[in-house]
């Protein structure tokens, strides 16, 4: 495999992003080094939030990988004159979940949020389509706390490669700042509602719509009570075009 480099990192209304052909390259040689690594999906209601929040938007600049998966990211850089591919990051856990089922060196993965059963229902069809991967565990996202005393020990003491983290926007991101000094090693990447696309609880926009850069209206029209949070999405769009020269 190939070296790759450093991502380079550009910034979205003073955020990083990094911007690079082959994430999965990248952290498939950090955790081969066992740097560990947090990723964070970008997308316009994260730099939204983070511009009122000092905290969260510390854990974004301390973040070892930023990938660029909203459209809203796409349309700012594209803006200034920077075209670049859009990154969901359902598609990189699928593509790092694919390659802990198939590399060598087979690293654990522990799949940690949603509703209860949905991790565990979304494991099983990863283990049934990769029968080598090396499943450490599942636990539902809405735990007490002496739940989550026994996820940490858990984690500890397992300590797996892969974390996947899925408890939505801030809440994964400001988790996986909390507790990755407990696995160190491991490549941990907050996965907002992916356990429920891969365990079939809800379905991702058609093709065609991801294609026409849609997938957010699609979204909409599943779960209308998202308006208000989408409310952002014009904010953004507004905000990165009277910005532009600045
Ligand atoms: N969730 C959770 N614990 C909570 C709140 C939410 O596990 O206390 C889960 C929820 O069940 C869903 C995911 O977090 O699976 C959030 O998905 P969403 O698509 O809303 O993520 P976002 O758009 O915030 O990235």
């Amino acid at each position: 495999m190939p070296t790759p480099e450093m991502p380079t990192t550009s910034s979205v209304m003073g955020f990083p992003v990094h911007l690079f052909d082959d994430y999965v390259a990248w952290l498939r040689l950090r955790n081969q080094e066992k740097k560990g690594a947090h990723v964070v999906t970008l997308n316009p209601e994260i730099i939204m939030q983070a511009q009122e929040n000092q905290s969260f938007a510390e854990i974004l600049e301390n973040a070892e990988l930023v990938i660029p998966d909203g459209v809203g990211i796409v349309f700012y850089l594209w803006l200034r004159r920077l075209q670049i591919q859009r990154c969901p990051g359902i598609e990189l856990a699928q593509s790092m979940l694919e390659v802990a089922g198939t590399a060598p060196d087979n690293w654990s993965v522990f799949f940690f949020g949603a509703k209860p059963g949905v991790a565990a229902k979304a494991a099983e069809s990863w283990q049934q389509k990769f029968p080598n991967l090396n499943l450490a565990g599942t636990e539902h996202g809405y735990i007490t706390p002496e739940g989550e005393e026994k996820l940490l020990a858990t984690l500890t003491q397992l300590q797996p490669r892969l974390i996947l983290v899925g408890l939505g926007v801030p809440r994964q991101e400001f988790w996986i700042a909390q507790h990755r000094h407990l696995c160190p090693e491991a490549i941990w990447i907050g996965v907002g509602g992916s356990f429920d696309i891969w365990a079939g609880t809800k379905v991702r926009a058609p093709l065609w719509l991801q294609k026409l850069q849609m997938e957010w209206a699609y979204r909409l029209y599943q779960e209308p009570w998202r308006w208000r949070r989408m409310l952002v999405l014009p904010k953004f769009a507004w905000k990165a075009i009277i910005t532009l020269g600045h």
